[in-house]
């Protein structure tokens, strides 16, 4: 039903143990790869505390001949620490990056120093050149510092200015806002295609916590149907891979150039809702 054509990612987090890497890089990847997507991409921990893993990841991901886009900012470290890790991933045969200027790490205290990301996408474009297809992060219901509605979209103008060649947003349930805000982006002259984030609805409790920090609306309907279903976790994934499909055929049909699903390294329930898509 869905069409053929649209863009379809994957989103990985390093995982902190040993054994959780080898599950990601010898079951999860290889199932999810199965399903076609175009890459998938490593998140980079707050103030660069994953640097080393996710690049280990990325480069064994690239071993195995599968496209991968490590995420970056600049966190804490300096250009040249930065310089040197967009070498190495050029080494590896990467050729895409989300470049983000992520948030300072939880318990740090101290102050803020951090990099806006439209300065990454000019520091990697002046480094590397066109090497790079860069990704940045976009917010349909906008990112939770935004002084404005306006003033954040032309953040994200400012991010294309410098560079990017297309984004991703912040997941999202409310369809509307996703729409809205594409509206929004072609008045200001956004022209490059904006890929709609997904999460699928895994653990409910962790989607509350996280979704209050990112400033991601969960519907109160589905709240209420969640919190029915109390500790009945296999109603909980039924609805949840029913809820995302809805909004991802509705995301398909209404034109979204593409899909990035937040998989939290899960291969259920993405496989589940590629499928019942048709993808
Ligand atoms: P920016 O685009 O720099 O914007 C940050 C804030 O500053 C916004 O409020 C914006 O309106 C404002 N702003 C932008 N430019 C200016 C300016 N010149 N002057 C004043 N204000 C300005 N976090 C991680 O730590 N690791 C990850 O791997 C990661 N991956 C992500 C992937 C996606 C697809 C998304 C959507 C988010 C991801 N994040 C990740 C979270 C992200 O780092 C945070 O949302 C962060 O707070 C903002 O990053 P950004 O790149 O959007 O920042």
């Amino acid at each position: 039903m869905a069409a053929q054509t649209q863009h379809i990612s994957c989103e990985f987090f390093p995982p902190k143990t040993e054994v959780g890497i080898r599950k990601l890089l010898n079951e999860v990847t290889p199932a999810l790869n199965a399903l076609g997507p175009e890459f998938f991409s490593v998140t980079y921990g707050a103030g660069g505390s994953t640097r080393e893993t996710t690049l280990g990841l990325v480069s064994s991901i690239r071993e195995a001949g599968i496209d991968v886009a490590p995420h970056l900012s600049f966190g804490g470290d300096d250009k040249n620490t930065i310089a040197n890790l967009l070498q190495a991933y050029q080494s590896a045969g990467v050729k895409r990056l989300v470049a983000l200027r992520g948030d300072v790490p939880s318990g740090t205290g101290g102050p803020a120093q951090l990099i806006y990301a439209s300065e990454l996408v000019a520091f990697i474009r002046e480094r590397t050149g066109d090497h790079f297809h860069i990704e940045v992060a976009a917010y349909p219901e906008i990112h939770p510092e935004a002084t404005s509605y306006d003033t954040d979209i032309n953040f994200l103008k400012a991010k294309f200015e410098a560079g990017a060649d297309s984004a991703i947003t912040q997941y999202f349930f409310n369809v509307e806002s996703y729409f809205y805000f594409l509206d929004q982006c072609a008045d200001v002259g956004i022209n490059k295609p904006i890929y709609a984030g997904v999460m699928p609805i895994i653990n409910f409790a962790n989607l509350i916590r996280f979704s209050a920090n990112c400033g991601a609306e969960i519907p109160r309907w589905i709240c209420r149907r969640i919190e029915a279903y109390g500790d009945d976790q296999e109603s909980i994934a039924k609805f949840g891979v029913e809820v995302v499909t809805q909004l991802c055929q509705t995301l398909l049909d209404n034109g979204a150039p593409g899909i990035h699903f937040y998989t939290m390294n899960q291969v259920e329930p993405t496989r589940q809702i590629y499928n019942n898509l048709g993808l």
